[in-house]
Order: structure tokens, then C-alpha cells, then sequence
């Protein structure tokens, strides 16, 4: 996965800010810090200002759903635990 710029990936490389990406959701977030596992969205890259791809997680959830499957389940196939479920389409 390629990001939109250096700084970006240099970040999310380093983690020493609270900016993460959620490869499974193609999701740009910033995580709160009241040690919880919240995090909030972003959509716009905070240094180069590139609009972020879209963040998949809703569709995540509607396709495992279609699947008689529930997030967490030990038998949701392999590919939905990746990146891999929405790079081929
Ligand atoms: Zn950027």
C-alpha cells in the first residue's frame, strides 16, 4: 500500500503520534487518548492534504454480513482479516 506522501508513511512507519491505518478498512485514523480503542476518522491527509481513499469499513462490515459472518469470528475466511478482500476488486 502505497501513501499519499513521505511524511504520511514516515508517521505511520514511527507510530509517535496517534495516527493510524487500518489496512483490512483502507481507514485513515487518529486514536483518542483516553487509552480506549475508539478512534476517529480522517479523510484528508494532514501534511500533503490529499483526499484519503475512501474507508472501506462500512462495506467490510455489509460483506461479512452477507456471509452469515460477525466481526471477531474465528471462522470469517482469511482474506477479511486483510487488505486482501478489497485489493483485487
Ligand atoms: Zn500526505
Amino acid at each position: 500500500m502505497k501513501h499519499c506522501c513521505e511524511k504520511m508513511a514516515s508517521h505511520l512507519i514511527h507510530g509517535e503520534i496517534g495516527l493510524k491505518y487500518t489496512p483490512k478498512f483502507r481507514s485513515y485514523s487518529l486514536d483518542y487518548r483516553d487509552g480506549g480503542s475508539s478512534v476517529q476518522a480522517i479523510h484528508y491527509c494532514p501534511w500533503c492534504g490529499t483526499k484519503l481513499p475512501e474507508d472501506l469499513g462500512d462495506r467490510w462490515f455489509d460483506e461479512i454480513e452477507a456471509l452469515g459472518f460477525e466481526p471477531g469470528d474465528p471462522h470469517l475466511p482469511e482474506k477479511y482479516k486483510t487488505e486482501e478482500w478489497w485489493l483485487n476488486k
